[in-house]
């Protein structure tokens, strides 16, 4: 009998009483590992009511003591790195030392959002006329939400829930129902840390719940990762309904290889970049743009590296890549692969049809390198989200640039050089949120905002850091006269 995962309302444990429900599958194996409610709008409504309930006391209680919850669960997050790891890997199918990685990124936030007495602070001007004084402080929100993916089932939640919740609001989780199994486990940690009822929550569901979340009156903010046409509709509805929105998008991120790069150490981040996390990252390169004599040993370097790339079940030793998400995830990204051989592109590894000894069920698809893709084709342009890098050569850094500005996304772009003109060039010019030189996946550590440009990105603060703590808070400016005699006089 598989186990039908709860929500987690008003600090308990609450079955839903959903009619519909999906099998979470590790895509691995094809075996279904639990079952999840698509919970109805009721089900919302009871978190938000809780959430309004305990904002009362949590937006009073001092930053300071707001944090310490936050200390405890970066402890419990440290001692059950492990296990939570193991879940990662079983429902999303990313490898064990990926998953330690974006576990990493998660805590790293929490570290962060420990900061909010100093990151909250507002700021004054004394005498802005003659015994006037102006202060600016920030409040919180109220109840907020976050929508999230599948493919960073932890790291993802942690780029807004600890900087909501630091600076005063109460947060609401709908985790992506194709990975809920690691928020469920998460919240666990969450409810030993000590938060008061209804200030955390976690409501399980798909796109009803989304809506009901949206059309909410009472949710204040909606922070969303996910693809672009989502991130598109959940920004329309959220600011038609007057909430605050930050929705990241989709990614087809180009990396520029010039023929003075170290061609070795190029090779192997690129290939970890492009097929890292079975190519489900939205920092993943996807398209290695060569230029001028780059293109001959970079070419032939990659499809050795890409050919030895172990891949398997993400918990058994040496696997260097697992499967992508699910079977529909498998027949669409092998479908872009036929696509981009009809439109002229050369197969250089075809990551097609090949099966993994043990797992023959999984939803594998190899490491693939297509190459000639062509610029104008829809491959060049279209997220894959699989481990399949396209090649394209220019014989100019100018054209290279030309090439990656021609995009609609603007997650992220690279370049590998032994030039800093080059790459200050590159760097000023791009069109991107997040940029690496000699740096295969471009990713902010906590202490920075994160997000891309273009249709990544819909909204203006970002997630992390300081942009979190903007998002969630609204500024309150007090001008403030006490007239007395020692005033006057002056
Ligand atoms: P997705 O858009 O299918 O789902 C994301 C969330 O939206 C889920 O919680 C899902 O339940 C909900 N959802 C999906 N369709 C909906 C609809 N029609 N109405 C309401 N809610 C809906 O994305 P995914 O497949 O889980 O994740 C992969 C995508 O996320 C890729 O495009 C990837 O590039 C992107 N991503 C972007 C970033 C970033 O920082 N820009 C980070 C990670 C992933």
């Amino acid at each position: 009998m598989l186990e039908r995962l709860k929500n987690f309302v008003d600090g308990d444990w609450r079955p839903s009483n959903a009619v519909e429900t999906l099998k979470v599958i590790n895509p691995a194996t094809a075996k279904p590992l639990a079952e999840v409610p698509l919970s109805p709008a009721g089900e919302v409504d009871a978190a938000v009511v809780a959430a309004q309930k305990a904002f009362v006391e949590w937006r009073r209680r001092p930053a300071g003591e707001r944090i310490q919850p936050l200390f405890k669960l970066k402890i419990l997050l440290e001692e059950n790195l492990d296990d939570l790891a193991r879940t990662i890997t079983e429902e999303c199918g990313k490898t064990f030392a990926e998953s330690v990685g974006e576990l990493r990124r998660a805590i790293e936030n929490v570290e962060v959002a420990c900061g909010i007495p100093s990151l909250m602070q507002g700021c004054n001007s004394e005498d802005i006329a003659s015994g006037i004084d102006e202060h600016m402080v920030r409040q919180p929100l109220g109840v907020v939400a976050a929508i999230t993916p599948f493919n960073f089932p932890a790291m993802i939640p942690f780029w807004f829930l600890p900087y909501a919740v630091a600076t005063g609001n109460c947060f609401i989780l709908k985790p992506s129902e194709r990975v809920p199994l690691s928020s469920n486990k998460l919240f666990h940690l969450i409810r030993t840390a000590g938060f008061p009822p209804g200030v955390l929550q976690l409501v399980n569901g798909g796109k009803e719940t989304v809506n009901a979340i949206l059309d909410h009156p009472s949710i204040r903010a909606i922070s969303f990762v996910g693809s672009t046409a989502t991130a598109r509709y959940i920004y329309s509805r959220a600011a038609a309904n007057g909430k605050r929105a930050q929705c990241q998008g989709g990614a087809k991120n180009p990396v520029v290889v010039m023929p003075d790069a170290d061609m070795e150490m190029t090779t192997r981040i690129l290939v970890d970049s492009a097929f890292g996390c079975a190519g489900q990252r939205c920092l993943a390169a996807s398209v290695a743009i060569t230029v001028g004599e780059a293109r001959k040993v970079l070419t032939e370097q990659l499809v050795e590296a890409a050919n030895h790339r172990k891949v398997g079940y993400g918990l058994d030793q040496g696997v260097e890549m697992g499967p992508v998400i699910s079977a529909e995830s498998k027949a669409r990204i092998e479908g872009l692969i036929a696509k981009g051989v009809r439109e002229g592109a050369r197969l250089l590894i075809d990551g097609r049809d090949r099966k993994t000894k043990d797992y023959e069920d999984g939803f594998f698809v190899f490491p693939t390198v297509m190459d000639e893709v062509p610029p104008q084709g829809e491959i060049a342009h279209t997220e894959i989200f699989g481990p399949v890098l396209s090649l394209m050569h220019v014989t100019s850094i100018d054209e290279a640039i030309r090439m990656v500005n021609a995009r609609s996304y603007g997650n992220m772009a690279c370049i590998f050089t032994h030039d800093g003109a080059n790459a200050r060039r590159f760097r000023y010019e791009v069109n991107a949120g997040n940029v690496g030189i000699n740096v295969g996946v471009a990713a902010p550590i906590a202490y920075f905002p994160f997000s891309g440009w273009g249709e990544s990105f819909f909204g203006d603060l970002h997630a992390q850091a300081h942009h979190g703590v903007e998002f969630y808070t609204q500024t309150k400016v007090v001008v403030e006269r006490w007239p007395s005699q020692w005033n006057r006089k002056f």
